[in-house]
């Protein structure tokens, strides 16, 4: 009989004080509220370890961000503005330190995991992968993934990572922080540029200089479905995967592709997410002893992404890393 694996939930109280402005903004507190609700309230409430992240240092964040972004931002923030670089970004006098605890959450789960745990999920806001260097885009200010792959990178000398990002839109932040590095691959599946926010992330990008090869973005038709993505892991992300052979995985964990999900046009079931749970898991396996980083992006119809994480974590949870017992010869 499989042992469920126990899951560490990163997440803290002040992401909540995150005020987008309340009203229409998609990106709100109740978001979390909902999805950490969610979890209590399901059979894997007892298989949950919850924990408080710790700030992202300086020296971590200026792996990707420019000092003078990170004073701007801070600057917004506490001068009392409503947002930065575009509406769609608004904030409040907390934000820069809900900001700093989102991307120290990678930080704090990259500590655990070289140590006894092995499925980390990190139920942060503001989410990250818009965020460039010195710029804030899509209700994104820090890039939580990608400062956590530098940290993973200089702090334990894990050298070769993934990013799997299957949030309903490209995560430009991430690729360009690491489009001309051979050491992290950045594999986005996504609704397609033309039709969706921020318009890149075509098939033809693919990274540059030393890192080509090392960016695979698959980009997908409004309405596709489980078995688009389904098909696309089996042709497309398998083999890139087997060809690059990661020594740790970050999930880029967004939930608006959902169907009810108004943020973008594709159509995926809530169950789609456990395939995708079961797939991540059984790579985490193969390459990284089993342990695994997922940290939230998008996701903003509250009882899909909800139910969505959970069905995610459920399938990592139910996923065993035991050996498989050797099968007795056949007489
Ligand atoms: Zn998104």
């Amino acid at each position: 009989m499989p042992v469920s694996r126990p899951i560490t939930i990163v997440t803290h109280p002040l992401y909540l004080a995150h005020d987008t402005g309340g009203g229409e903004h998609p990106e709100a507190p109740n978001r979390l509220t909902a999805l950490l609700a969610k979890l209590q309230a399901s059979p894997l409430k007892d298989r949950l370890t919850i924990i408080e992240p710790r700030k992202a240092e300086r020296c971590w964040l200026t792996t990707f961000h420019a000092e003078h972004y990170l004073f701007r931002l801070e600057e917004c923030a506490l001068s009392g503005k409503t947002h930065i670089d575009h509406p769609d970004n608004q904030l409040c006098f907390e934000s820069y330190e809900a900001a700093l605890l989102s991307a120290g959450a990678g930080l704090t789960g990259i500590d655990l995991l070289e140590g006894e745990e092995n499925l980390v999920f990190c139920a942060v806001r503001p989410p990250g992968h818009h965020a460039e260097s010195n710029l804030a885009l899509g209700f994104c200010f820090l890039n939580n993934c990608v400062v956590a792959a530098r940290y993973w990178q200089q702090q334990y000398g894990r050298k070769r990572i993934l990013i799997l990002d299957f949030d309903a839109h490209h995560g430009n932040g991430i690729q360009s922080a690491f489009e001309e590095d051979p050491d992290v691959f950045y594999l986005s599946l996504h609704e397609h540029p033309t039709f969706s926010f921020p318009g890149s992330g075509y098939a033809e990008e693919a990274g540059t200089g030393p890192g080509r090869g090392a960016t695979l973005n698959i980009p997908l038709p409004p309405g596709a479905d489980d078995q688009l993505v389904l098909n696309a892991f089996a042709r497309r992300v398998e083999p890139a995967l087997a060809a690059f052979a990661p020594e740790r995985i970050i999930v880029a964990a967004g939930f608006d592709g959902h169907r009810d999900d108004d943020m973008s046009g594709l159509a995926y079931s809530t169950e789609l997410y456990g395939r995708l749970g079961e797939h991540l898991a059984g790579w985490a396996k193969k390459f990284c002893q089993g342990k695994l980083l997922s940290i939230l992006e998008g996701g903003y119809h509250l009882e899909s992404l909800a139910d969505s994480t959970a069905t995610y974590l459920t399938a990592l949870s139910n996923h065993s890393i035991e050996e498989e017992p050797c099968s007795s010869p056949s007489t």
